[in-house]
């Protein structure tokens, strides 16, 4: 590994700026998650007040209720409503010019869940407190692993935290739930990570679900496109590079038909990598706290606090 270089100042003022607007619009959703209310105009009004603050979102609003962990976003013609007692997790992000800040929170509608809550959001504080340059990504791990545990709960195992770049939100290093002791990679300075437990009542375990409303471009020279969906294709290359996107966002854009079917072709010739909602296996709850943490020239930021 080659020495790394000083972070510049201009970066570090984009990753502070992004994380701001994302602690804003997070903060803000817990006024606006109510039993009843539409998940769809939940996620299109935070996702609106990210772009009214100056950011882009670096991939849709996810609501994930109940024993779903992760990546649900609603289509533009979702009817689903916040059910009563729901625990509702909201994850978000925010960009900067590529550089990214992402964040999530548990909000329990029935007040019945606090100590699953408190699991997640423990295991986040700790994990940020032993979080340093060195350091190998299993001994987060097993901070989250053991305060989880400590409130009778089970981490999600197959979930990470991860290393960010600037456009990618995944950019190659895992932060595990647990103590997995294959995850030796170790953090470095002058590197983002978001870190992000996740605590069940279930079996600690997700599989992927029939939904998938978030895709990512996997092919940046597809061959066998038509030309329409070649036209949809190339708006979402210049619009969201390789940050994940919804159809829903493409909707206003080309209109309802054209894009049903510049999707079908695009998943077909795996264009498109497809990122499908996750269930809890045991159908617990699952409770998720995120932050996105900035090592930048010996400093320690958290950037959505
Ligand atoms: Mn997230
Ligand atoms: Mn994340």
């Amino acid at each position: 590994m080659v020495e790394m270089e000083e972070m510049p100042e201009e970066v570090i003022r984009k990753y502070l700026e992004a994380g701001r607007i994302a602690r804003e619009v997070r903060d803000y959703s817990e006024k606006i998650v109510k039993p009843g209310a539409s998940v769809l105009e939940v996620c299109s009004e935070l996702e609106r007040m990210i772009v009214e603050k100056g950011g882009s979102p670096a991939f849709p609003c996810n609501i994930s209720i109940n024993e779903v962990a992760a990546h649900y976003t609603p289509l533009h013609n979702d009817e689903t409503t916040i059910p009563p007692d729901a625990v509702v997790k909201i994850d978000l992000g925010v960009h900067i010019d590529g550089y990214i800040a992402d964040t999530a929170r548990t909000i329990d509608l029935s007040d019945k869940h606090v100590l699953l809550l408190e699991a997640s959001r423990e295991a986040l504080e700790k994990a940020i407190e032993t979080l340093k340059p060195g350091i190998r990504a299993f001994e987060l791990g097993l901070q989250i692993e053991r305060v989880i545990k400590r409130y009778g709960f089970k981490p999600v195992r197959n979930l990470t935290g991860h290393s960010i770049d600037r456009f990618r939100i995944h950019a190659g290093l895992s932060i595990p739930n647990y103590g997995d002791r294959f995850s030796v990679s170790k953090i470095s300075d002058n590197m983002a990570v978001a870190i992000e437990p996740f605590a069940t009542n279930g079996k600690g375990l997700t599989r992927e679900g029939k939904i998938a409303n978030i895709f990512s471009v996997a092919k940046e020279n597809p061959r066998k496109l038509d030309e329409e969906t070649r036209e949809v294709f190339n708006y979402i290359v210049e619009k969201y590079r390789t940050l994940p996107f919804t159809p829903r966002w493409l909707v206003p854009v080309f209109g309802e038909k054209r894009v049903e079917h510049a999707m079908r072709v695009m998943v077909k010739t795996k264009t498109l990598y497809v990122y499908p909602i996750l269930v809890e296996v045991g159908r617990g709850l699952v409770s998720q706290f995120e932050h996105t943490i900035l090592l930048a020239n010996g400093d320690k930021i958290v950037t959505t606090r």
